[in-house]
């Protein structure tokens, strides 16, 4: 079973993340699990759903399964746990303290694993929540269980972190309501630092199952980091009917721990609750930022300014999707199309840059070559739109008309391309001609792939039409530059001595564009770098020549393979 584990310091909104996520099918939140054994069993805590967990529908099985061989003392769970607590984290950076903290918990993490298998038991999910938040606890998962744990590190400025501390509150987890803990700033700090620290010692050498959300990111847009957080668990998140725009409506939830509004279950909106900016004094909030501000920076945090600072690019780039570029090329070479390993190569880095939520639109899929490439490179959460009318027109070189019966045939060949490619769900298929096709594709375009008819009309309307929805800082490919004189002439016409593309380069007929304003220095560079690659424009024209002549191997002084196309 897949662990989600939340992790990072408290009052950070996990539980509020962890509800959410706890929703979909399949997802199981168990909220703070690590309390388990201390407030739930020693303490006779309450479940969300209201019950003890003795008798909770979820719990109660899940107890007897894991108690069945030898009963569980949680006293002892607890007892145990104190062997590697919170106050031995600054401990961890003495070599082989670590392991010596770890073996000293005994039976501990095999009882733990047999508890999170059984909910997957009880419950039949694949992905468990866990928002202990902890650090060491998620060490203890990784190092000693077979679970296939992954840590998200949730963060938050720590000013907003200090107000939470502060607020009075009731504990409603318990049968009889007190106080919840509260902490000074000095606490907080302290908290805040260890605890970020340690997450990211423990984690940041683990690429692929570490992630980092900021909360005021997640309020921002939560659709967007949902399925960011979908994409790095590799496992299908439907909030349908949960989650409408920012507005979250609970559903029943059975998590043995957390902060006491996991028993709401009144529709709330996803929102940054920033009291802090009124309500804290000038002195606590300098005081936060400043002595956590080695730590706190790092995320974007800032010590006088009360917004985090946008994230950097690397810091935004998706998470990594399961597919490499090599085995990618050896799925689709075979398939029938145009484009060559090089340039399917720099199909698939710019698919890669695409940010979590980002879009990308091809126009000419044929069957599917550079459609699988871009869906197997971009993250989950990227939607890939392939505009293709598959009507049996421009199929290749020369091929301006065709027959209904192949553009059929091209069809059931993409389809069937991408379903082995394991991308037929990946690909939204617009099968319409892109000119009509504008109003069926919503949003802005990150990257732009234009290989669609190549016709000097619609390869001009491609070019303008699709790349007025190209956000800044996005990209844009044209396939045939150089080779197809009506797709060089469009080109020529609207990109050379253009001032929102600058020409990035080609690799042999696939041009390369980034969306920038430019200055006219910066056009005139356009149109020079433009002007510098009609050599090999009449290079193709030559071999285009001697090959209809007949005569084409007179064509390899020019670096022509006979055979060969020349895109
Ligand atoms: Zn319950």
């Amino acid at each position: 079973m897949k662990v989600l584990y939340i992790g990072g310091t408290g009052r950070t909104g996990s539980t509020l993340l962890d509800r959410i996520l706890g929703s979909a099918p399949g997802w199981f939140s168990g909220g703070e699990l690590a309390f388990l054994w201390r407030h739930g069993l020693v303490a006779g805590g309450l479940c969300a759903c209201g019950s003890e967990l003795r008798v909770c529908e979820v719990w109660a099985p899940v107890l007897d399964a894991i108690g069945r061989d030898a009963p569980i003392d949680a006293q002892r769970m607890v007892d145990l746990r104190r062997n590697f607590w919170s106050i031995h984290l600054p401990l961890m950076a003495v070599p082989g303290e670590t392991k010596r903290r770890l073996d000293s918990l005994e039976e501990f993490p095999e009882v733990v694993e047999r508890l999170y298998n059984a909910v997957g038991d009880v419950t039949g999910c694949r992905v468990f929540v866990d928002s202990s938040k902890e650090p060491h606890y998620s060490m203890i998962l990784r190092e000693r269980t077979d679970l296939d744990i992954r840590f998200l590190h949730l963060v938050r400025d720590p000013r907003a972190i200090g107000q939470s501390w502060s607020r009075r509150r009731s504990e409603t987890g318990h049968r009889d309501a007190v106080e919840m803990e509260r902490r000074g700033p000095l606490k907080v700090m302290g908290y805040f630092n260890v605890s970020n620290l340690a997450a990211e010692r423990f984690w940041r050498d683990e690429p692929g199952r570490y992630l980092r959300v900021r909360y005021e990111d997640f309020v921002e847009n939560p659709q967007k980091w949902l399925a960011v957080i979908a994409n790095f668990m590799g496992e299908d998140l439907d909030l349908t009917g949960v989650l409408d725009g920012k507005m979250f409506t609970p559903g029943p939830t059975h998590t043995v721990w957390g902060n006491p509004n996991r028993f709401d279950a009144e529709p709330r909106p996803i929102r940054s609750d920033d009291a802090w900016k009124k309500e804290q004094s000038k002195l606590t909030s300098l005081f936060l930022s400043v002595s956590t501000f080695p730590v706190s920076s790092h995320y974007g945090y800032r010590v006088v300014g009360k917004e985090p600072k946008p994230l950097a690019a690397e810091v935004n780039a998706p998470v990594h999707s399961p597919y490499d570029w090599e085995e990618t090329w050896e799925v689709v070479k075979g398939w029938q199309g145009w484009m060559r390993e090089a340039q399917g190569k720099a199909l698939w880095n710019a698919a890669e840059r695409v940010k979590p939520g980002g879009q990308i639109v091809e126009i000419g899929s044929f069957h599917g070559k550079s459609a699988a490439v871009l869906a197997r490179s971009a993250a989950r959460s990227v939607t890939v739109v392939a505009i293709d009318p598959h009507a049996g027109n421009d199929r290749g070189p020369g091929e301006w008309d065709g027959a209904v019966e192949d553009g059929q045939a091209d069809n059931s060949a993409f389809l069937a391309n991408l379903a082995s490619a394991g991308v037929a769900d990946r690909v939204t298929h617009v099968r319409e001609f892109s000119n009509l096709a504008s109003g069926l594709v919503e949003g802005p375009i990150d990257v732009l792939y234009i290989d669609g008819a190549h016709g000097y009309g619609p390869a001009s309307d491609d070019i303008t039409r699709w790349g007025s929805r190209v956000v800044v800082g996005g990209e844009l490919f044209i396939h045939d530059v150089y080779n197809s004189l009506f797709v060089t002439l469009a080109v020529l016409r609207h990109l050379s001595f253009s001032r929102r593309w600058r020409y990035v380069g080609r690799s042999r007929s696939l041009a390369m564009y980034e969306r920038v304003d430019l200055g006219v220095f910066g056009s005139v560079r356009n149109l020079a770098l433009h002007l510098a690659s009609l050599p090999w424009f009449v290079r193709n024209a030559c071999v285009r020549l001697l090959r209809t002549l007949g005569l084409e191997k007179f064509a390899r002084p020019l670096g022509h393979v006979p055979g060969e196309g020349m895109y």
